[in-house]
């Protein structure tokens, strides 16, 4: 760290907030911006040695508008190699008769979205940070506090060995995730629901092509989703993300390689045949957790602190990623000062309605999809008949997957 006074302080340099880093390096109105982006665990690079938790083994589904914003970012082209095009998106409700088929060539996009891997993302994002010209990464350090000062914020920052140090930035971006402390510091209530269901997930080896499709499977348990991953050492992989209640999420973690897969196998079925090897497991709590102010003067929340959504959908980066674009949109083409409570304010409302209804469907999915209650599995019948049946729904609905509504 070579300054103390910055025009942006990014707190957290995870999925949401390194992205922003390189936004602002890439948009020629904001490229000579001072950024420092503070995260609390060591950065992230191409080394498998000791994975930051962002960049773990899990992978993202990104819309096809997704692919355009880090388009403009400039790091698409470093994701590119590692995402797997989507061809076609398979919805089937297990021990129910019917399926629900979204495919590219309906919608005449080359693909109806991308999976990437969070470690290759990771990679892609520090490779371009590193060459960004004005902006520095200051790893490991945990920032503390966060105080207003005039015409800004004021952060300390505990580095390694407990050293404080004090940095102030004209615009504070706290990006630190689901668990934030710094909210609580500042006294920004977030409201949180708790689903009381665990999303278990896994790379797993295929015996027979998987040919881009994404499977999303509605289970007893919730949703069981298997999204179509590159080939490694040409061996066919998809990624499972299995939302699964507490004790089973227990329970499944306890089992061995081979029992895990059996019972797998069971819940989704045989649609890619005998599933070969699982990999590392993780799991993840699921909560919907939305901050009550996204903005203060000088201040503005971003990514999961702002809201963390249930990954039914695989939403909530494609929701940030626009939250993204549209925040360096404000800088970029505001006369104001920055950070200034109108220019933010200006932002939120820009992204509200979305952030809303994005907000309102997955949660909807997810309370509808995970219930086994006979008025919600006929809802579910009638709708994913519907899509079938109705093309402008099925049109809609399409182009609001991939992010384009
Ligand atoms: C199982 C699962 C599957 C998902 N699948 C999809 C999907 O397919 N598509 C999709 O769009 N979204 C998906 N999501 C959502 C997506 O993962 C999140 O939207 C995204 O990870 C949010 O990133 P973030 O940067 O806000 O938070 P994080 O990734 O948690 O990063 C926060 C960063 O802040 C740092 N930090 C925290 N506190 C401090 C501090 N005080 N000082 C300094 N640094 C700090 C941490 O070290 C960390 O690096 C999924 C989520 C889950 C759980």
């Amino acid at each position: 760290m070579t300054q103390t006074q910055y025009d942006v302080v990014i707190v957290g340099g995870g999925m949401v907030g390194a992205t922003l880093a390189c936004a602002l390096n890439a948009s020629p109105a904001t490229q000579n911006l001072s950024v420092l982006i503070i995260d609390a665990q060591p950065q992230s690079d191409t080394s498998k040695a000791a994975p930051h938790p962002s960049f773990d083994s899990r992978s993202t589904a990104l819309s096809a508008a997704s692919r355009s914003i880090l388009e403009r970012a400039g790091l698409w082209h470093a994701v590119q190699a590692s995402a797997c095009p989507i061809e076609a998106i398979q919805v089937s409700d297990k021990g129910r008769l019917g399926t629900t088929k979204l495919a590219r060539e309906d919608y005449g996009v080359p693909a109806l979205g991308y999976v990437v891997e969070n470690a290759a993302f990771g990679a892609a994002l520090s490779t371009q940070l590193k060459a960004a010209r004005h902006c520095e990464f200051l790893a490991p350090a945990r920032v503390t506090a966060a105080t207003p000062v005039g015409g800004g914020m004021r952060v300390a920052v505990e580095g390694e060995g407990a050293d404080t140090r004090e940095v102030t930035a004209k615009l504070l971006v706290v990006a630190e995730g689901g668990r934030s402390p710094l909210c609580a510091q500042l006294g920004i209530a977030r409201s949180q629901h708790d689903y009381g269901q665990h999303a278990l997930i896994a790379n797993v080896g295929l015996t027979q092509p998987h040919n881009g499709v994404a499977y999303e499977r509605f289970t007893a348990t919730g949703p069981l989703a298997m999204l179509p991953l590159i080939a490694a050492d040409s061996a066919q992989r998809s990624s499972l993300v299995w939302t699964l209640d507490a004790s089973e999420a227990q329970d499944a973690a306890a089992l061995d390689d081979a029992a895990l897969l059996e019972r797998l196998q069971q819940a989704f079925g045989w649609r890619l045949g005998r599933l070969g090897r699982i990999g590392a497991r993780a799991i993840y709590p699921l909560s919907l957790q939305v901050a009550q102010e996204q903005v203060r003067p000088h201040l503005v929340l971003l990514g999961n602190v702002a809201h963390t959504l249930h990954p039914v959908a695989g939403q909530g980066m494609n929701l940030s990623l626009r939250d993204i674009e549209a925040l360096v949109e404000t800088l970029a083409t505001s006369t104001l000062e920055l950070g200034s409570m109108t220019m933010l304010t200006r932002y939120l409302q820009a992204r509200e309605a979305d952030q809303n209804l994005m907000i309102g469907v997955t949660d909807g999915l997810t309370k509808l999809f995970s219930s086994d209650a006979q008025a919600k599995v006929w809802l579910r019948k009638a709708g994913l008949l519907s899509l079938d049946l109705i093309p402008a729904l099925k049109t809609r609905f399409g182009a609001r997957a991939m992010g384009f509504e």
